[in-house]
């Protein structure tokens, strides 16, 4: 059956895999305890590929890979057509929807939409909801799904518009009996799912499409959803969902004593035929999707895309043989090497956590297992656990009072805050990790818990104005763990226990002593001495606002005129 499809103007260009020229590479030297973990010398402006391999080495990574998680055994015992709706599941690998929709159906046609809504305003305060860095990262993404895809004779086809509007006629045109997707776990995003469900509800296809058994003449599509995106599946959790334990270490202790976590869900090598679509459609460039085009010029960029995906962790874990001393690395805030820099392709699903655990245990086996191979999926169990949070407390995530409902005095002056979003607060940590936030779209979780502390605690703005500042630059921008982590933050989250304010001068002489990362991103700061690079004084714009707990200047500490007193937050 060929089918026409409704395209977006012909003048789309494609995007085309562009190989960045970068400047110099710089080597990092990793050293053995979190406050020694900065690199020794960096460059003050210098561009980081992540993955650092080129496109040959990646391909054949990714080829490697897929052959090791092919299926020959995998049985195929379908009719008709299904639909593989692809949402933040960007990835071929242990994807169990596409497994799914290729069991039950002779002809596979994947499918994703661009929503308009994601390119419009944050909820509350209007900002970009996806910033171009990260609307390039996903165009990234899409190119790399349809080449998997291709490469396993399938395609993907690429609308834009509602998946509600788009998902129904597709399925009417196609005869599908069933369009498969990952579940999300947010208001936004369930919304869509309820919309395509009644969509698909009003769909009418004959006995004679689909795969019916049904007796009457008629029958609608059907939606399934599939859990997929943790390390822990939804359905074997030893609780409910509105039962999960508020501290994470219950949590954690609970889930690692009482789960396994599932096996990779295996494709076999060739997942075609599609059925006859006319016109594919054309992957948009950043500003056919309404956005300026911006360059990462300085700092970390990310490469979207599974074979990327998969390379970054063959780099981190295999090549640079880093996993053994993460651990002691993660608090860094400089270079690609301190920490994984999964989260991009696990937040658009390029990357399977599974995945991940099954390179953590094969590494374990074959070169060795301690405290640092465990801390990454320990960290991931973070990652889990905002997602089923976020499922018990739903949309009190997003609201000021946060899950326990706190009732605080924020403000949410425009000035103030632009000064912190523009890195201009007169404080080189906090201004440093602002600058690289806007430049990459991506900034170390130490920088993120210091700079989240010092809008809320020391500014006292309201926290989803940095939250959704956040939404906008981020590139691995997730509704749960961004929300998850910013209630933390603001001690308005599920935990009562997690209320932590982080001292500026305690966090820069920990964890940037030489001034490493603020010369790096201000670099003004360069021609200091390195110890004054975070204690710059006179030398360095105004502050904003003064400190809550103590000065920022460790040698002239005096107490700041607004004073000092400790609220039984714990200092960090
Ligand atoms: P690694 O240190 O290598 O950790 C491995 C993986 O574990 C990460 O990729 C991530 O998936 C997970 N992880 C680690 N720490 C956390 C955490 N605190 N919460 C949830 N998952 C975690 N992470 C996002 O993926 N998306 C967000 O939108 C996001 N917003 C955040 C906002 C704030 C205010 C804070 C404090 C943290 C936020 N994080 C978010 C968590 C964390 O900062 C990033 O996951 C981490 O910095 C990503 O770098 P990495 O992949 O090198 O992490």
């Amino acid at each position: 059956m060929a089918v026409n499809i409704i395209l977006p103007p012909s003048s789309l260009s494609l995007w085309h895999t562009k190989k960045l020229i970068y400047s110099t590479q710089i080597r990092f030297r990793i050293m053995s305890s979190a406050s020694k973990s900065q690199p020794q010398s960096v460059a003050s402006s210098a561009v980081y590929q992540v993955p650092g391999l080129d496109s040959h080495e990646m391909d054949s990574t990714a080829d490697k890979t897929f052959e090791r998680y092919s299926s020959n055994t995998a049985k195929r015992n379908g009719k008709g057509v299904s639909i593989v709706w692809f949402r933040n599941d960007l990835r071929v690998l242990d994807n169990e929807a596409l497994f799914k929709a290729w069991v039950s159906s002779q002809a596979v046609l994947p499918v994703y939409c661009i929503d308009p809504r994601l390119f419009q305003t944050t909820y509350y305060f209007g900002f970009p909801k996806t910033g171009a860095l990260r609307a390039q990262f996903i165009i990234e993404c899409l190119a790399d799904l349809k080449k998997k895809l291709m490469k396993k004779g399938l395609n993907l086809l690429i609308q834009h518009g509602k998946p509600e509007d788009i998902l129904p006629s597709l399925a009417k045109a196609f005869g599908a009996h069933t369009v498969y997707a990952h579940k999300e776990t947010c208001s936004e995003e369930l919304q869509v799912e309820r919309s395509v469900a009644r969509g698909l509800r009003q769909v009418e296809l004959s006995r004679a499409q689909g795969n019916s058994s049904r007796s009457s003449s008629t029958h609608s599509p059907k939606l399934q959803l599939i859990w997929g995106s943790t390390l822990y599946h939804l359905d074997d959790l030893p609780f409910s969902v509105g039962s999960l334990p508020d501290v994470y270490t219950q949590f954690r202790k609970s889930v690692e004593a009482k789960c396994t976590i599932r096996g990779c869900i295996r494709l076999p090598t060739s997942l075609g035929p599609p059925p006859s679509v006319d016109d594919w459609g054309i992957i948009p460039s950043v500003e056919q999707l309404g956005l300026h085009s911006e360059k990462v010029v300085k700092g970390m960029r990310f490469l979207g895309g599974e074979t990327a995906a998969l390379s970054r962790v063959t780099e981190y874990f295999w090549n640079k043989d880093l996993l053994k001393i993460y651990k002691e690395t993660r608090n860094g805030m400089l270079g690609p090497d301190y920490s994984t820099k999964f989260s991009p392709w696990l937040a658009s699903g390029s990357l399977s956590p599974r995945f991940i655990y099954e390179e953590v245990k094969r590494y374990e086996k074959e070169r060795l297992a301690n405290d640092s191979t465990y801390w990454v999926l320990f960290e991931l169990i973070w990652r889990d656990y905002f997602r089923f949070i976020s499922i018990k407390y739903g949309n009190s995530f997003f609201h000021l009072g946060g899950p326990r409902k706190v009732e605080k005095r924020w403000h949410q002056d425009q000035k103030l805050f632009e000064t912190w979003r523009n890195g201009c607060t007169g404080y080189p940590l906090i201004d440093a990790n602002m600058k690289e936030l806007s430049a990459s779209g991506f900034m170390s979780n130490r920088g993120r818990q210091i700079v989240c502390s010092f809008l809320v605690r020391d500014m006292g703005i309201d926290w989803r104005m940095g939250a959704e500042w956040f939404e906008t630059c981020l590139l691995d921008y997730d509704p749960c763990s961004n929300y998850g982590n910013w209630t933390y933050g603001a001690g308005v989250g599920n935990d009562p226990r997690e209320d932590r304010y982080f001292s500026i001068p305690k966090q820069a002489q920990t964890y940037d002593p030489d001034g490493e990362h603020v010369a790096f991103w201000v670099p003004e700061l360069l021609t200091l001495p390195k110890e004054r690079r975070n204690f710059p004084g006179k030398s360095y714009i105004e502050q904003v606002v003064p400190l809550k707990f103590g000065s920022s200047n460790k040698h002239h500490s005096q107490r700041s005129k607004y004073g000092g007193r400790h609220s039984g937050l714990r200092n960090r």
